[in-house]
């Protein structure tokens, strides 16, 4: 259900869907700003983990060595660090997207739209001269967080590039990395 005020995104989001487990909630917060569903699977039993990415269709990304051995489509990863997890995945599902889009929500993996610009006021915790400036803003239809372009999306895009290498088409990513 869309909050009031809000328009529907116009993006969809990006396949496959994932479920990752409790050891990788960094990662699942990189894997939604880069357009994925991610469900995480905080507090979730490994027969219910199973359960669910096999109901929801959703690929088991897990540290757990005997998780991933009972899940048909697991990916096993071994680093601790969300850089080197990255790279992991990407070698493992070679189609890994590396472009940040607003597609879901980082902190709840709800849909993000974009705030309808006819509004007095901008979205809760959106900056007066962000929303003034007629960039677009984001927010998601089920917890309100807000985002836009800025240092924070910087950061995660800087932190894709060392893992991933920059997307195509972009020249964000620095010479001397390659
Ligand atoms: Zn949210």
């Amino acid at each position: 259900m869309a909050l009031p005020g809000l328009v529907r995104s116009v993006s969809e989001g990006t396949s496959p869907h994932w479920i990752c487990d409790e050891m990788l909630g960094k990662l699942a917060r990189y894997l939604r700003f880069l357009g994925y569903d991610v469900e995480y699977a905080q507090g979730l039993r490994d027969t219910e983990i199973r359960e669910r990415a096999r109901r929801d269709g959703r690929r088991l990304v897990t540290r757990d060595v005997l998780l991933a051995r009972r899940t048909p489509g697991a990916i096993l990863l071994h680093r601790l660090e969300v850089e080197g997890q990255l790279r992991e995945l990407s070698r493992a599902f070679p189609g890994l997207s590396r472009e940040v889009r607003f597609v879901h929500c980082s902190v709840c993996n709800g849909r993000l739209v974009e705030a309808d610009r006819s509004l007095p006021v901008p979205p809760r915790g959106v900056p007066e001269d962000r929303w003034a400036s007629g960039e677009p803003v984001y927010s998601c239809e089920r917890c309100g967080q807000a985002y836009w372009e800025g240092g924070h999306t910087r950061e995660i895009r800087e932190t894709i590039s060392r893992a991933l290498g920059a997307p195509p088409g972009t020249e964000t990513g620095s010479e001397e990395e390659r």
